[in-house]
């Protein structure tokens, strides 16, 4: 082997023999566990590209928090009953998603759930009244929520009107870690906010496996293991922020009809190409059951469905379906 060979070699093992795997476990942004794992070229550039994650999450956190009265969320939600109110283009965006989901949804998911929405706290298993239900329930309906695109505006159009984007807030700060990774030339990742993850590339020709929850099992049983490459997945489960009280479950998923936790199945995954999507449209089979759920989750050409039901049995979106064994192949029909 020739000098320049060896020695060109030699470089490659050096730069090989420090390319690792990095991860890190955070808790305490956004009231939820950050996991980030990724293949870096050293370990320092991995540990920098972490933070560089970490650092994009708290400002996600800052924006959309409602438990931050200094959030734009927060200031939405005292001003915007009162008039148009300009927004960043940011924030914009995640409404005009937030009502393209409702739409699709059939109205399941609503980020204007949080008119009666604020009146739960799982933590301290408080929950309102019927007669405080009746009273906020007005406020409660997607369509309140006016967006002017040439003024970048919001309005609410009556008081009372309160929203929370906890249901896909997660999944955006996901795929914006996942934008922070690539712009570092971070190709290989996987990253999650709670029930909420996403994964760039493979892992050295193999899938990476995410686990699938068993919602009345411990945190490590899983009902299955799917292997997934360039892909998002949101899991939501009955079981995330809850309180029993004479034997009802109440839980962190308000049915926007009625504003009673929506209790109609136990857990809903879905699989698609961004986690601002899985996230948002795994509440729905909460709201409106596995079978309606089912019926629009396959009506959605880039998404995927698993949804745990009541009865614990597991029905599977049609691309996810077992293929049916097929006909044994004919032979040529004999001659006569
Ligand atoms: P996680 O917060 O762990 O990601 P989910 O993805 O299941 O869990 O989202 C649950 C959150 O969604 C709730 O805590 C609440 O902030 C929000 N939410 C509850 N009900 C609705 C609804 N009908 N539509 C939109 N968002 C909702
Ligand atoms: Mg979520």
């Amino acid at each position: 082997m020739s000098r320049v060979w060896c020695l060109a070699l030699l470089a490659c093992l050096a730069q090989s023999a420090h390319a690792e795997w990095v991860r890190r476990i955070s808790d305490g942004i956004m009231g939820t566990r950050i996991t980030v794992e990724l293949w870096a070229d050293d370990k320092d550039k991995g540990e920098h590209a972490i933070d560089a994650v970490l650092d994009e999450m708290r400002r996600i956190d800052e924006s959309m928090s409602t438990y931050k009265p200094t959030s734009e969320v927060s200031q939405v939600n005292a001003k915007a009953a009162d008039g148009p109110m300009p927004i960043t283009k940011e924030l914009f965006d995640l409404l005009t998603t937030a009502k393209e989901y409702s739409v699709l949804t059939g109205g399941a998911f609503d980020i204007t759930y949080a008119s009666v929405g604020y009146l739960y706290d799982f933590r301290k298993h408080v929950r309102p009244n019927e007669a405080q239900i009746t009273n906020a329930l007005p406020a409660v309906d997607y369509r309140h929520v006016l967006l002017d695109p040439k003024k970048r505006t919001v309005r609410f159009s009556q008081k009372g009107v309160r929203i929370d984007l906890g249901g896909i807030a997660k999944g955006y700060s996901v795929d914006c870690g996942i934008d922070v990774l690539k712009s570092l030339g971070i190709t290989r990742a996987y990253v999650s906010a709670g029930g909420d993850s996403r994964i760039i590339g493979d892992r050295f020709g193999k899938p990476w496996m995410v686990g699938i929850r068993d919602p009345r099992k411990g945190a490590d049983e899983v009902i299955t293991r799917i292997p997934l490459v360039d892909a998002a997945i949101s899991t939501s489960g009955d079981y995330e922020r809850y309180f029993e009280e004479d034997g009802v479950r109440y839980h962190h998923i308000i049915d926007p009809h009625t504003g009673h936790s929506a209790s109609k199945v136990r857990s809903a995954t879905i699989i698609g190409p961004a986690a601002i999507r899985t996230d948002g449209l795994s509440k729905t089979a909460f709201v409106l059951g596995p079978d309606r759920a089912m019926e629009i989750y396959n009506r959605i050409d880039d998404i995927d469905a698993i949804i745990v039901k009541l009865d614990g049995t597991v029905i599977y979106s049609k691309g996810l379906e077992p293929a049916k064994p097929r006909e044994p192949l004919k032979g040529p029909e004999p001659a006569h």
